[in-house]
Protein backbone atom coordinates (compact mmCIF):
# COMPACT_ATOMS: atom_id res chain seq x y z
CA UNK A 1 0.00 0.00 0.00
CA UNK A 2 2.98 2.81 0.46
CA UNK A 3 4.55 1.78 -2.89
CA UNK A 4 7.54 1.26 -1.23
CA UNK A 5 10.53 0.74 -3.11
CA UNK A 6 14.93 0.67 -2.42
CA UNK A 7 17.17 -0.61 -5.13
CA UNK A 8 18.14 -4.20 -4.51
CA UNK A 9 21.61 -3.30 -4.65
CA UNK A 10 21.91 -0.37 -2.32
CA UNK A 11 23.89 -1.25 1.45
CA UNK A 12 20.68 -2.36 4.27
CA UNK A 13 19.78 1.69 6.03
CA UNK A 14 18.84 -0.40 9.37
CA UNK A 15 21.80 -1.12 10.78
CA UNK A 16 22.41 -2.71 14.22
CA UNK A 17 25.28 -0.94 16.92
CA UNK A 18 25.91 -4.23 17.96
CA UNK A 19 24.60 -7.53 16.07
CA UNK A 20 24.21 -9.61 18.94
CA UNK A 21 21.86 -7.67 21.03
CA UNK A 22 18.55 -8.26 19.70
CA UNK A 23 19.03 -12.38 20.35
CA UNK A 24 21.04 -11.75 23.99
CA UNK A 25 19.43 -9.35 25.59
CA UNK A 26 16.08 -8.46 23.70
CA UNK A 27 14.84 -11.31 23.20
CA UNK A 28 14.89 -13.31 26.78
CA UNK A 29 14.32 -9.47 28.21
CA UNK A 30 11.41 -8.17 25.96
CA UNK A 31 10.77 -10.83 23.33
CA UNK A 32 12.40 -8.97 21.29
CA UNK A 33 9.88 -6.02 20.64
CA UNK A 34 10.76 -5.19 16.98
CA UNK A 35 8.88 -8.18 15.87
CA UNK A 36 5.53 -6.41 17.04
CA UNK A 37 6.48 -2.89 16.60
CA UNK A 38 7.57 -2.16 13.13
CA UNK A 39 4.50 -1.80 10.97
CA UNK A 40 6.16 -3.40 8.35
CA UNK A 41 7.67 -6.82 9.34
CA UNK A 42 11.13 -5.69 8.81
CA UNK A 43 12.44 -7.55 11.90
CA UNK A 44 12.07 -10.78 12.35
CA UNK A 45 13.28 -13.63 14.45
CA UNK A 46 13.83 -17.02 13.03
CA UNK A 47 15.58 -20.30 12.97
CA UNK A 48 18.52 -21.12 10.88
CA UNK A 49 19.31 -24.19 9.95
CA UNK A 50 21.09 -25.51 13.19
CA UNK A 51 18.23 -24.20 14.84
CA UNK A 52 19.53 -21.56 16.63
CA UNK A 53 17.83 -18.14 16.55
CA UNK A 54 18.65 -15.04 14.53
CA UNK A 55 17.81 -11.34 14.19
CA UNK A 56 16.29 -10.82 10.43
CA UNK A 57 16.01 -7.22 8.82
CA UNK A 58 14.11 -7.11 5.71
CA UNK A 59 15.44 -3.67 4.96
CA UNK A 60 13.34 -3.54 1.83
CA UNK A 61 10.06 -3.63 3.70
CA UNK A 62 10.60 -0.42 5.35
CA UNK A 63 8.35 2.32 5.76
CA UNK A 64 10.13 5.04 7.29
CA UNK A 65 8.10 5.97 9.86
CA UNK A 66 11.49 5.58 12.30
CA UNK A 67 9.88 3.70 15.28
CA UNK A 68 12.55 1.83 15.51
CA UNK A 69 15.21 4.06 15.29
CA UNK A 70 13.34 5.15 19.21
CA UNK A 71 11.66 2.23 20.39
CA UNK A 72 14.34 -0.26 20.74
CA UNK A 73 14.68 -0.54 24.30
CA UNK A 74 18.90 -0.82 23.69
CA UNK A 75 18.99 2.43 21.85
CA UNK A 76 20.92 -0.45 18.93
CA UNK A 77 19.01 0.25 15.84
CA UNK A 78 20.52 2.98 13.19
CA UNK A 79 18.18 4.18 11.02
CA UNK A 80 20.07 6.12 7.91
CA UNK A 81 18.01 7.95 4.88
CA UNK A 82 18.41 5.23 2.04
CA UNK A 83 20.25 6.04 -1.11
CA UNK A 84 18.13 7.82 -3.86
CA UNK A 85 14.99 8.46 -4.16
CA UNK A 86 13.79 5.12 -2.00
CA UNK A 87 11.74 4.65 0.37
CA UNK A 88 7.56 4.76 0.31
CA UNK A 89 5.30 6.83 -1.80
CA UNK A 90 1.73 7.29 -1.16
CA UNK A 91 0.25 8.65 -4.29
CA UNK A 92 -2.95 9.72 -2.59
CA UNK A 93 -1.76 12.04 -0.25
S1 LIG B 1 11.53 2.79 10.24
FE1 LIG B 1 9.49 1.93 10.75
S2 LIG B 1 9.02 0.59 9.03
FE2 LIG B 1 11.21 1.01 8.92
S3 LIG B 1 12.16 -0.69 10.01
FE3 LIG B 1 11.88 0.95 11.49
S4 LIG B 1 9.91 0.53 12.48
FE4 LIG B 1 9.99 -0.67 10.59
Amino acid sequence: MSNTNHEEDQPCHLTLKDASIPIARNLPLYDEPAQRYCPAGVYEVIDNAKGEKIFQINGQNCVHCKTCDIKDPAQNIIWVAPEGAGGPNYPNM
